[in-house]
Protein backbone atom coordinates (compact mmCIF):
# COMPACT_ATOMS: atom_id res chain seq x y z
CA UNK A 1 0.00 0.00 0.00
CA UNK A 2 1.44 3.15 -0.96
CA UNK A 3 -0.46 5.50 1.74
CA UNK A 4 1.54 6.27 4.46
CA UNK A 5 -0.16 5.94 7.83
CA UNK A 6 -1.63 8.72 9.14
CA UNK A 7 -0.91 10.55 12.78
CA UNK A 8 -1.70 14.43 12.96
CA UNK A 9 -5.34 15.22 13.20
CA UNK A 10 -5.39 18.24 10.28
CA UNK A 11 -4.22 14.71 8.15
CA UNK A 12 -6.62 12.61 9.55
CA UNK A 13 -9.64 15.15 8.83
CA UNK A 14 -8.84 15.95 5.67
CA UNK A 15 -8.59 12.28 4.80
CA UNK A 16 -12.42 11.89 6.13
CA UNK A 17 -13.77 14.70 4.41
CA UNK A 18 -12.63 13.66 1.40
CA UNK A 19 -14.20 10.15 1.70
CA UNK A 20 -17.16 12.15 3.14
CA UNK A 21 -17.24 14.27 -0.13
CA UNK A 22 -17.58 10.90 -1.86
CA UNK A 23 -20.09 9.01 0.30
CA UNK A 24 -22.86 12.19 0.27
CA UNK A 25 -22.88 11.64 -3.86
CA UNK A 26 -23.46 8.25 -3.59
CA UNK A 27 -26.73 6.75 -3.36
CA UNK A 28 -25.95 2.74 -4.32
CA UNK A 29 -25.28 0.84 -1.31
CA UNK A 30 -22.67 -1.41 -2.60
CA UNK A 31 -20.50 1.51 -3.72
CA UNK A 32 -21.71 3.02 -0.16
CA UNK A 33 -20.10 0.03 1.38
CA UNK A 34 -17.04 -0.24 -0.86
CA UNK A 35 -16.21 3.72 0.45
CA UNK A 36 -16.72 2.74 3.62
CA UNK A 37 -14.68 -0.36 4.02
CA UNK A 38 -11.57 1.76 2.43
CA UNK A 39 -12.04 4.65 4.58
CA UNK A 40 -11.81 2.23 7.61
CA UNK A 41 -9.15 0.83 6.07
CA UNK A 42 -6.80 3.84 5.17
CA UNK A 43 -7.59 5.31 9.08
CA UNK A 44 -6.56 1.81 10.58
CA UNK A 45 -3.50 1.79 8.13
CA UNK A 46 -4.44 -1.71 7.33
CA UNK A 47 -3.67 -3.96 3.72
CA UNK A 48 -6.97 -5.61 3.86
CA UNK A 49 -10.45 -4.06 5.58
CA UNK A 50 -14.10 -6.30 5.09
CA UNK A 51 -17.72 -5.42 6.21
CA UNK A 52 -19.66 -8.77 6.83
CA UNK A 53 -23.25 -9.07 6.96
CA UNK A 54 -24.67 -11.19 9.24
CA UNK A 55 -27.51 -13.62 7.50
CA UNK A 56 -29.15 -15.24 10.47
CA UNK A 57 -31.39 -16.85 8.19
CA UNK A 58 -29.08 -19.20 6.65
CA UNK A 59 -26.69 -19.15 9.17
CA UNK A 60 -23.81 -17.58 7.74
CA UNK A 61 -21.76 -14.69 7.13
CA UNK A 62 -20.62 -13.08 3.58
CA UNK A 63 -18.95 -10.17 2.82
CA UNK A 64 -20.77 -7.20 1.34
CA UNK A 65 -17.71 -5.73 0.71
CA UNK A 66 -13.62 -6.21 0.44
CA UNK A 67 -11.06 -4.34 -0.60
CA UNK A 68 -8.12 -6.66 -1.80
CA UNK A 69 -9.96 -9.73 -1.70
CA UNK A 70 -13.39 -11.64 -3.26
CA UNK A 71 -16.37 -12.19 -1.92
CA UNK A 72 -16.32 -14.80 0.63
CA UNK A 73 -18.72 -16.53 2.78
CA UNK A 74 -18.13 -18.77 5.90
CA UNK A 75 -20.69 -20.93 8.22
CA UNK A 76 -21.62 -19.42 11.68
CA UNK A 77 -19.79 -21.80 14.37
CA UNK A 78 -15.67 -21.03 14.04
CA UNK A 79 -13.37 -17.61 12.77
CA UNK A 80 -13.14 -14.17 13.91
CA UNK A 81 -15.95 -13.06 12.72
CA UNK A 82 -18.12 -15.72 14.38
CA UNK A 83 -16.43 -14.75 17.38
CA UNK A 84 -16.72 -11.18 17.06
CA UNK A 85 -20.43 -10.94 16.04
CA UNK A 86 -21.56 -13.97 18.43
CA UNK A 87 -19.23 -12.59 21.97
CA UNK A 88 -20.59 -8.98 20.76
CA UNK A 89 -16.60 -7.99 21.31
CA UNK A 90 -13.58 -6.38 19.46
CA UNK A 91 -10.77 -8.96 18.88
CA UNK A 92 -7.26 -7.98 18.34
CA UNK A 93 -4.76 -10.52 17.09
CA UNK A 94 -1.40 -9.70 16.45
CA UNK A 95 -0.16 -13.32 15.96
CA UNK A 96 -3.32 -15.33 14.62
CA UNK A 97 -1.46 -18.25 13.93
CA UNK A 98 -0.38 -18.91 17.78
CA UNK A 99 -4.71 -17.92 18.16
CA UNK A 100 -7.19 -21.04 18.07
CA UNK A 101 -9.27 -18.67 17.28
CA UNK A 102 -8.12 -17.71 13.88
CA UNK A 103 -9.06 -20.79 11.03
CA UNK A 104 -5.61 -21.07 8.97
CA UNK A 105 -7.87 -23.02 6.47
CA UNK A 106 -8.69 -19.49 5.86
CA UNK A 107 -4.92 -18.25 4.22
CA UNK A 108 -4.89 -21.73 2.35
CA UNK A 109 -8.03 -20.90 0.23
CA UNK A 110 -7.46 -17.00 -0.57
CA UNK A 111 -3.63 -17.32 -0.83
CA UNK A 112 -2.88 -14.90 1.83
CA UNK A 113 -0.67 -14.52 5.05
CA UNK A 114 -2.68 -13.40 7.84
CA UNK A 115 -0.49 -11.43 10.33
CA UNK A 116 -2.48 -9.55 12.32
CA UNK A 117 -6.32 -8.74 12.54
CA UNK A 118 -8.83 -6.28 14.19
CA UNK A 119 -12.28 -7.22 14.45
CA UNK A 120 -15.51 -5.76 15.50
CA UNK A 121 -19.11 -6.08 15.60
CA UNK A 122 -21.40 -3.35 13.58
CA UNK A 123 -24.67 -2.90 15.71
CA UNK A 124 -27.71 -1.83 14.05
CA UNK A 125 -30.07 1.40 16.04
CA UNK A 126 -31.06 -0.99 18.43
CA UNK A 127 -27.87 -2.14 19.27
CA UNK A 128 -28.60 -5.72 18.24
CA UNK A 129 -25.37 -7.13 16.29
CA UNK A 130 -25.92 -7.31 12.06
CA UNK A 131 -22.42 -7.73 11.05
CA UNK A 132 -18.73 -7.18 11.45
CA UNK A 133 -15.73 -4.84 10.28
CA UNK A 134 -12.43 -6.69 9.95
CA UNK A 135 -9.18 -4.95 8.89
CA UNK A 136 -6.51 -7.09 8.28
CA UNK A 137 -2.39 -7.04 8.44
CA UNK A 138 -1.68 -3.95 9.71
CA UNK A 139 1.51 -1.61 8.43
CA UNK A 140 3.76 0.25 10.34
CA UNK A 141 4.94 3.53 9.53
CA UNK A 142 7.65 2.17 7.22
CA UNK A 143 4.88 0.17 4.93
CA UNK A 144 6.08 -2.96 7.43
CA UNK A 145 4.13 -5.36 8.95
CA UNK A 146 2.62 -3.32 12.51
CA UNK A 147 0.63 -4.15 15.43
CA UNK A 148 -3.38 -3.18 15.65
CA UNK A 149 -3.26 -0.88 18.81
CA UNK A 150 -5.89 0.93 21.00
CA UNK A 151 -5.91 3.81 18.63
CA UNK A 152 -6.78 1.29 15.58
CA UNK A 153 -9.59 0.08 17.45
CA UNK A 154 -11.03 3.72 17.99
CA UNK A 155 -10.35 4.55 13.80
CA UNK A 156 -12.26 1.69 12.78
CA UNK A 157 -15.20 2.59 15.14
CA UNK A 158 -15.59 5.22 12.62
CA UNK A 159 -15.87 3.21 9.49
CA UNK A 160 -18.02 0.38 11.50
CA UNK A 161 -21.02 2.79 13.10
CA UNK A 162 -21.26 4.66 10.33
CA UNK A 163 -21.51 1.17 8.06
CA UNK A 164 -24.05 -0.03 10.30
CA UNK A 165 -26.35 2.87 10.32
CA UNK A 166 -25.77 2.34 6.26
CA UNK A 167 -26.35 -1.37 6.34
CA UNK A 168 -29.53 -1.09 8.67
CA UNK A 169 -31.28 1.74 6.46
CA UNK A 170 -30.59 -0.87 3.27
CA UNK A 171 -31.86 -3.66 5.33
CA UNK A 172 -35.35 -1.68 6.52
CA UNK A 173 -35.68 0.27 2.60
CA UNK A 174 -35.37 -3.84 1.29
CA UNK A 175 -37.70 -4.58 3.94
CA UNK A 176 -40.55 -2.53 3.22
CA UNK A 177 -40.76 -3.81 -0.49
CA UNK A 178 -40.83 -7.14 -0.12
CA UNK A 179 -43.89 -9.15 0.90
CA UNK A 180 -42.88 -11.32 4.06
CA UNK A 181 -45.02 -14.59 3.04
CA UNK A 182 -43.62 -15.04 -0.32
CA UNK A 183 -40.47 -13.01 -0.48
CA UNK A 184 -41.46 -11.67 -3.60
CA UNK A 185 -41.65 -8.01 -4.56
CA UNK A 186 -44.76 -6.53 -2.50
CA UNK A 187 -46.71 -3.79 -4.52
CA UNK A 188 -44.83 -0.66 -3.48
CA UNK A 189 -41.77 -2.41 -4.40
CA UNK A 190 -43.63 -2.90 -8.20
CA UNK A 191 -44.51 0.45 -8.08
CA UNK A 192 -40.37 1.76 -7.33
CA UNK A 193 -39.71 -1.33 -9.95
CA UNK A 194 -41.71 0.54 -12.63
CA UNK A 195 -40.41 4.34 -11.95
CA UNK A 196 -36.95 3.17 -12.39
CA UNK A 197 -37.78 0.88 -15.55
CA UNK A 198 -39.84 4.02 -17.08
CA UNK A 199 -37.08 6.54 -16.21
CA UNK A 200 -33.85 4.28 -16.87
CA UNK A 201 -35.10 0.88 -19.26
CA UNK A 202 -34.53 0.12 -22.58
CA UNK A 203 -37.37 1.82 -24.31
CA UNK A 204 -36.75 -0.06 -28.07
CA UNK A 205 -36.88 -3.49 -26.70
CA UNK A 206 -40.46 -4.51 -25.58
CA UNK A 207 -41.57 -5.57 -21.59
CA UNK A 208 -44.51 -7.47 -21.40
CA UNK A 209 -46.59 -8.61 -18.35
CA UNK A 210 -48.18 -11.20 -17.16
CA UNK A 211 -50.81 -10.84 -14.45
CA UNK A 212 -51.94 -14.51 -12.62
CA UNK A 213 -54.70 -15.23 -9.48
CA UNK A 214 -55.10 -18.85 -8.55
CA UNK A 215 -58.41 -20.42 -9.24
CA UNK A 216 -61.35 -21.21 -6.75
CA UNK A 217 -58.31 -20.21 -3.93
CA UNK A 218 -61.26 -19.40 -1.28
CA UNK A 219 -61.73 -23.14 -1.41
CA UNK A 220 -58.25 -23.95 -0.44
CA UNK A 221 -58.96 -22.17 2.46
CA UNK A 222 -62.49 -23.21 3.44
CA UNK A 223 -61.18 -26.75 2.98
CA UNK A 224 -58.26 -27.32 4.52
CA UNK A 225 -57.49 -24.38 6.04
CA UNK A 226 -55.46 -20.84 6.15
CA UNK A 227 -52.50 -22.43 6.84
CA UNK A 228 -52.56 -24.71 3.90
CA UNK A 229 -53.86 -21.42 1.64
CA UNK A 230 -50.03 -19.70 2.42
CA UNK A 231 -48.57 -23.22 2.13
CA UNK A 232 -49.74 -22.52 -1.59
CA UNK A 233 -49.05 -19.16 -2.09
CA UNK A 234 -45.17 -20.06 -1.17
CA UNK A 235 -45.74 -22.97 -3.80
CA UNK A 236 -46.94 -20.87 -6.27
CA UNK A 237 -44.35 -18.01 -5.38
CA UNK A 238 -41.71 -20.38 -6.13
CA UNK A 239 -42.77 -21.93 -9.37
CA UNK A 240 -42.29 -18.02 -10.35
CA UNK A 241 -39.27 -17.16 -9.01
CA UNK A 242 -37.78 -20.51 -11.07
CA UNK A 243 -39.55 -18.90 -14.12
CA UNK A 244 -37.97 -15.44 -14.09
CA UNK A 245 -34.52 -13.92 -14.77
CA UNK A 246 -32.57 -11.45 -12.46
CA UNK A 247 -33.94 -8.39 -15.04
CA UNK A 248 -37.57 -9.77 -14.35
CA UNK A 249 -39.22 -9.07 -11.65
CA UNK A 250 -42.29 -11.60 -9.68
CA UNK A 251 -44.35 -9.35 -7.90
CA UNK A 252 -47.45 -10.31 -5.05
CA UNK A 253 -49.69 -8.18 -5.98
CA UNK A 254 -52.39 -8.76 -3.47
CA UNK A 255 -54.11 -11.84 -1.88
CA UNK A 256 -53.36 -14.58 -4.31
CA UNK A 257 -52.43 -12.77 -7.47
CA UNK A 258 -49.07 -12.14 -8.81
CA UNK A 259 -47.51 -10.00 -11.78
CA UNK A 260 -44.32 -10.59 -13.73
CA UNK A 261 -42.51 -7.82 -15.01
CA UNK A 262 -40.60 -9.01 -18.06
CA UNK A 263 -38.27 -6.77 -19.80
CA UNK A 264 -37.25 -7.67 -23.61
CA UNK A 265 -40.18 -9.99 -23.70
CA UNK A 266 -43.01 -9.23 -26.27
CA UNK A 267 -46.64 -10.72 -25.57
CA UNK A 268 -45.53 -13.70 -28.02
CA UNK A 269 -42.69 -14.40 -25.81
CA UNK A 270 -44.74 -13.72 -22.89
CA UNK A 271 -47.44 -15.62 -23.67
CA UNK A 272 -45.02 -18.98 -24.36
CA UNK A 273 -43.90 -18.26 -20.31
CA UNK A 274 -47.11 -17.53 -19.45
CA UNK A 275 -48.29 -21.07 -21.07
CA UNK A 276 -45.46 -22.98 -18.99
CA UNK A 277 -46.36 -21.48 -15.85
CA UNK A 278 -49.84 -22.28 -16.38
CA UNK A 279 -48.57 -26.18 -16.81
CA UNK A 280 -45.75 -26.23 -13.96
CA UNK A 281 -48.89 -24.84 -11.44
CA UNK A 282 -51.34 -27.69 -12.99
CA UNK A 283 -48.69 -30.52 -12.61
CA UNK A 284 -47.58 -29.56 -9.39
CA UNK A 285 -48.60 -31.34 -5.87
CA UNK A 286 -48.49 -29.38 -2.77
CA UNK A 287 -48.42 -31.82 -0.11
CA UNK A 288 -49.36 -30.05 3.71
CA UNK A 289 -50.07 -32.00 6.17
CA UNK A 290 -51.66 -35.33 5.50
CA UNK A 291 -53.45 -33.57 2.00
CA UNK A 292 -52.56 -33.30 -1.59
CA UNK A 293 -53.54 -30.35 -2.54
CA UNK A 294 -53.76 -29.32 -6.49
CA UNK A 295 -55.16 -26.09 -8.18
CA UNK A 296 -55.35 -24.16 -11.21
CA UNK A 297 -53.94 -20.59 -12.35
CA UNK A 298 -55.61 -17.88 -14.79
CA UNK A 299 -53.47 -15.94 -16.47
CA UNK A 300 -53.53 -12.50 -18.57
CA UNK A 301 -50.71 -11.32 -20.95
CA UNK A 302 -50.51 -7.69 -21.77
CA UNK A 303 -46.85 -6.01 -23.75
CA UNK A 304 -46.45 -2.41 -21.70
CA UNK A 305 -46.71 0.65 -23.08
CA UNK A 306 -43.99 2.64 -21.42
CA UNK A 307 -45.76 6.19 -22.22
CA UNK A 308 -48.42 4.82 -20.08
CA UNK A 309 -48.72 4.68 -15.97
CA UNK A 310 -48.22 1.51 -14.66
CA UNK A 311 -51.81 1.60 -13.51
CA UNK A 312 -52.76 1.52 -17.05
CA UNK A 313 -50.65 -0.99 -18.08
CA UNK A 314 -51.91 -3.04 -14.80
CA UNK A 315 -55.43 -2.61 -15.91
CA UNK A 316 -55.12 -4.02 -20.20
CA UNK A 317 -53.10 -7.23 -18.05
CA UNK A 318 -55.74 -7.76 -15.35
CA UNK A 319 -58.76 -7.09 -18.39
CA UNK A 320 -57.19 -10.36 -19.75
CA UNK A 321 -57.08 -12.32 -16.90
CA UNK A 322 -60.56 -11.40 -16.16
CA UNK A 323 -61.58 -12.57 -19.12
CA UNK A 324 -59.22 -16.11 -18.79
CA UNK A 325 -61.50 -16.17 -15.74
CA UNK A 326 -64.95 -15.61 -17.35
CA UNK A 327 -63.86 -17.85 -20.33
CA UNK A 328 -63.36 -21.09 -17.97
CA UNK A 329 -59.99 -20.65 -15.98
CA UNK A 330 -56.96 -22.58 -15.87
CA UNK A 331 -56.25 -20.90 -19.32
CA UNK A 332 -53.63 -17.64 -21.16
CA UNK A 333 -55.38 -14.67 -22.43
CA UNK A 334 -53.23 -12.41 -24.37
P1 LIG B 1 -61.28 -16.99 -8.56
O1 LIG B 1 -61.05 -18.28 -9.26
O2 LIG B 1 -62.41 -16.22 -9.18
O3 LIG B 1 -60.05 -16.18 -8.45
O4 LIG B 1 -61.80 -17.35 -7.10
P2 LIG B 1 -61.00 -17.24 -5.74
O5 LIG B 1 -61.68 -18.04 -4.72
O6 LIG B 1 -59.57 -17.57 -6.00
O7 LIG B 1 -61.09 -15.68 -5.45
P3 LIG B 1 -61.63 -14.86 -4.22
O8 LIG B 1 -61.21 -13.45 -4.52
O9 LIG B 1 -63.09 -15.11 -4.01
O10 LIG B 1 -60.87 -15.39 -2.95
C1 LIG B 1 -59.55 -15.09 -2.69
C2 LIG B 1 -59.22 -15.62 -1.33
O11 LIG B 1 -57.84 -15.47 -1.04
C3 LIG B 1 -59.94 -14.93 -0.22
C4 LIG B 1 -58.88 -14.66 0.81
O12 LIG B 1 -59.27 -15.10 2.09
C5 LIG B 1 -57.70 -15.46 0.34
N1 LIG B 1 -56.42 -14.89 0.74
C6 LIG B 1 -55.94 -13.65 0.46
N2 LIG B 1 -54.71 -13.48 1.00
C7 LIG B 1 -54.40 -14.64 1.64
C8 LIG B 1 -53.27 -15.09 2.39
O13 LIG B 1 -52.27 -14.37 2.59
N3 LIG B 1 -53.30 -16.34 2.89
C9 LIG B 1 -54.38 -17.16 2.69
N4 LIG B 1 -54.34 -18.39 3.20
N5 LIG B 1 -55.46 -16.76 2.01
C10 LIG B 1 -55.48 -15.53 1.48
MG1 LIG C 1 -58.43 -16.36 -7.26
MG1 LIG D 1 -58.01 -12.69 -6.78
Amino acid sequence: MAEKEIYNAEEMLEEIFLYMNQLVNEREFSKVVALLTDLGRVLAHAERASFWYWDQKEKQYWTLAAVGSDKITVPEGSGIIDASIQNKETIVINDPYEDDRFNPEVDKQTGYVTKSILCMPVMNAKGKVIGAYQAINKLDANGEAGTFDERDKKRLTLAAVYGGKTLESHLLDNEIRIDPLTGLTNRRGFYEYYDEWQQEGDKDQPTSLIMCDIDFFKKVNDTYGHNAGDAVLQTVAGILQQNVTSADEAVRWGGEEFILALPGKDRDQARLLAEHIRESVERTQIDFEQWNIRITMSFGVYQMDAEQSMDVNVKQADERLYQAKTTGRNRVIV
